[in-house]
């Protein structure tokens, strides 16, 4: 697994033995510190059924994607984990429009 991080990579990690592996771990490890259930609303598997959510591996960072350490990452449900990754496209979303008008504004003023 080399380093650095693409879309295609990613859809090929995420698919790996190596992740599987790594999730099992993560998953036994949070087991032992009984600390398995959503860090961010607190639900467990059994209070998730229900509704028929459950919970999943969030990256905190990529920075080492694809040899991440234990600390890279988080445990949430579904539902917080959607809603997560949907906050985190809207800020790189506002975060690349304020480069392009900075440019615009930079170009505007040299030109
Ligand atoms: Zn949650």
């Amino acid at each position: 697994m080399r380093k650095g991080f693409s879309r295609l990579r990613y859809a090929e990690y995420m698919l790996s033995d190596e992740w599987r592996s790594k999730k099992v771990d993560f998953f036994r490890k949070l087991t032992s510190e009984g600390r398995y259930s959503c860090a961010s609303c607190g639900r467990n598997p059994y209070q998730l059924k229900e509704s028929g959510d459950y919970l999943t591996v969030h990256h905190l960072t990529y920075a080492r994607f694809g040899d991440e350490s234990m600390e890279d990452l988080q445990l949430l449900c579904s539902v917080c984990h959607r809603r997560l990754t949907k906050e985190e496209r809207k800020r790189r979303k506002a975060r690349r429009q304020s480069r392009l008008d900075r440019a615009w504004k930079r170009k505007k003023r040299l030109g």
